[in-house]
């Protein structure tokens, strides 16, 4: 069997973790997320911008 790594996204800020809890703001994560964004640079994205992202990384665009 191939372990499958399931990502997780942060309810407070949406950031992508593997963990249950978030790295960065330290709210529990779910699994009941949609839509990936990756920030590489966010001064510079439109995206980043639009969702108060001031960190780069991976985002679930929707966070149920
Ligand atoms: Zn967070």
């Amino acid at each position: 069997m191939v372990a499958r790594i399931v990502l997780r996204a942060c309810k407070a800020c949406n950031f992508i973790t593997e963990d249950e809890v978030c790295p960065r703001c330290g709210s529990p994560t779910t699994k009941e997320w949609q839509g990936m964004v990756a920030i590489a640079d966010w001064e510079k994205s439109e995206i980043a911008h639009k969702m108060g992202i001031k960190t780069n990384g991976r985002f679930a665009l929707k966070v149920r």
